[in-house]
């Protein structure tokens, strides 16, 4: 199997689903996506704007899909033609990928509680969190009953981490919103999940002020010692989506190399990674 290669197989076959959210080959969600066809599920894309199709039509011809949609989620309109045309195109979806998130470059540096304003606190917990409830409900009236989402967030919803302020309030909602989403669609067996990944570089990722310092921490602190791994991230989607999840809803799930896990890291890591 060459190096970059997701792992194939039939466990997705037959089903057909959405993925929010890639803007480049860097994204999670194409890590998603490929690890997703690489086990036989076709998928349609949304973009926002010309730039991100111009990026995104490649990735997407490249396992097999030409179904690619324009949608900004903070545009009723985008998402209603989205919806429709996934309606007209296949009738029913099994399974949505929410990637999506966004804060204002000054939200995302310094004092939480100094440079918050209301505008950066909508538009953030707006695109970052409700957008999955409002894509979740959209894709569940035509989901069928075995169906299953899974959104990404990270561990600053649960822990104060320098610089991520509102966003650690957008991604706490958007776990919420993951649990009242599992209550709600779980009697159709609809199931409803979120992965909380560690630090992979994005373009979102590249938003967060001292990005830089938190790889460096987040590796030398993490039970693993490591990096998060996007493919770590798409298997764990492929999980989640798959009838191998199961059972499995309301929960956030992380991969982030054991990072949640640690109260103090070792002492000859953390040297290093201040050292570094
Ligand atoms: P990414 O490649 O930059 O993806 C973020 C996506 O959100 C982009 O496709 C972006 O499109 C889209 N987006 C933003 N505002 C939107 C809007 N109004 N309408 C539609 N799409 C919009 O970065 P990523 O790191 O893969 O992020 C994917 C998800 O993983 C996010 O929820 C992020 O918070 C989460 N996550 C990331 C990390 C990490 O370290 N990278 C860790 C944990 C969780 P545009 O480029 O057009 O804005």
């Amino acid at each position: 199997m060459a190096e970059n290669a997701f792992p194939t197989g039939t466990l997705m076959a037959g089903k057909r689903g959405l993925i929010m959210g890639v803007a480049n080959k860097n994204s999670i969600a194409w890590a998603i996506a490929q690890q997703l066809a690489a086990q036989g599920a076709e998928l349609a894309f949304t973009y926002q704007g010309e730039n991100l199709l111009r990026r995104v039509k490649p990735l997407a011809e490249s396992v097999g899909s030409d179904t690619l949609l324009e949608c900004d989620v903070t545009d009723d309109a985008t998402m209603d033609s989205t919806f429709a045309a996934l309606k007209d195109k296949w009738g029913t979806m099994d399974f949505l990928v929410h990637a999506i998130a966004f804060a204002g470059k000054d939200q995302l540096a310094g004092s939480f509680i100094d440079n918050t304003t209301r505008d950066g606190f909508k538009s953030a917990l707006d695109i970052s969190a409700y957008s999955f409830v409002d894509a979740g409900r959209r894709a569940s009236q035509m989901m069928n009953d075995d169906g299953a989402m899974v959104t990404l967030t990270y561990l600053g919803s649960e822990r104060v981490i320098p610089n991520y302020n509102v966003m650690g309030v957008a991604k706490a909602a958007l776990e919420a919103s993951t649990r009242y989403m599992a209550a709600d669609l779980g009697p159709r067996g609809i199931r409803v999940n979120a992965i909380s990944a560690g630090p992979i570089k994005t373009l979102a990722a590249a938003g967060i002020g001292s990005g830089r310092h938190m790889f460096r921490f987040n590796k030398a602190a993490s039970a693993m010692q490591d990096n998060t791994d996007a493919k770590g991230v798409a298997g764990a989607a492929l999980y989640l989506l798959s009838d191998l999840g199961a059972s499995c809803t309301g929960e956030t799930h992380h991969v982030d190399g054991g990072f949640h896990a640690i109260g103090m890291p070792q002492e000859d890591a953390l040297r290093a990674s201040l050292e570094s």
